[in-house]
């Protein structure tokens, strides 16, 4: 019976990543690089759920994921990791039977706490890449920090409404921008999909584009680096901004000029 056929774990593993290895500017170098990524997801959410979901599939070797939460049933629709059985329980914990259930070979460790700053750069420092899934200004920006500080890549991606922004800041590149260089920190506005609304599906695309650039991060392919892309669902327009480096900001403050535009932030 097809459900009874046996795989070893090399054979499933090398299954896994055939396709990528087809790809020119993968090969089996990136697909090696791809299968030792380890990554830091903070936010078990709309964001954070296909992030974890499609890494895990992917096949690399370690997640941790943070989320202070608990499953609610008005997260279950876009929220993609979590199930009814599992409203009530912290939703890292829940995200971690269920990445262990979709592929066991992957290591994740679930964080079940609140992060600040200082503790996102202490789980940082054994990951590769971190991607921020929050869906608050606060976090968005000790994330930021802490990425700067470890000088390790920070992917944000967020989802509100029908608005889609991910922005990568590869901060082992001396002279990339940084999240408080787009969106200064003293700017006032907190927007929630949880205030506000979004529709399910965009959470899973802005998730599914942060795992896209991690996976190319990893293989060495072109990123996002040093850009936004904001994709408007109702129109299918989509924007890629140039960010750099403000010469005034408060977290990473440099010479370099500032080229970002009038984009609204979603921060959630
Ligand atoms: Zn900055």
């Amino acid at each position: 019976m097809p459900g009874n056929i046996s795989f070893s774990d090399i054979e499933l593993k090398t299954a896994r990543s055939s396709r990528h290895a087809l790809l020119r500017e993968v090969g089996e170098l990136g697909t090696q690089r791809i299968a030792s990524l380890r990554v830091l997801i903070l936010g078990a959410g709309g964001v954070g759920c296909p992030t974890a979901l499609y890494l895990a599939e992917a096949g690399i070797a370690h997640i941790t994921i943070a989320d202070c939460d608990t499953v609610e049933p008005s997260n279950l629709a876009r929220q993609i990791l979590h199930t009814a059985k599992r409203i009530g329980i912290n939703k890292a914990i829940s995200a971690k039977i269920e990445l262990e259930h979709l592929n066991d070979a992957v290591d994740v460790r679930a964080i079940p706490n609140r992060v600040n700053e200082e503790e996102i750069a202490a789980l940082a420092q054994p990951c590769d890449l971190i991607v921020d899934c929050t869906d608050n200004f606060k976090t968005r920006h000790a994330a930021n920090r802490a990425a700067l500080r470890c000088r390790k890549p920070l992917i944000t991606a967020s989802a509100i409404r029908y608005s889609i922004q991910v922005a990568f800041f590869d901060f082992t590149q001396e002279n990339s921008p940084c999240y408080a260089c787009a969106f200064p920190e003293d700017d006032g506005s907190d927007v929630k999909a949880s205030n506000v609304g979004v529709l399910a599906p965009a959470s899973g695309i802005a998730g599914m584009i942060a795992a896209e650039e991690a996976l190319k991060w990893a293989a060495g392919i072109r990123t996002l680096a040093s850009s936004l892309l904001v994709l408007d669902t109702l129109s299918w327009e989509m924007q890629r901004i140039t960010l750099a480096k403000m010469p005034d900001c408060a977290c990473c403050s440099c010479r370099a000029k500032h080229t970002t535009n009038e984009a609204v932030p979603n921060k959630a």
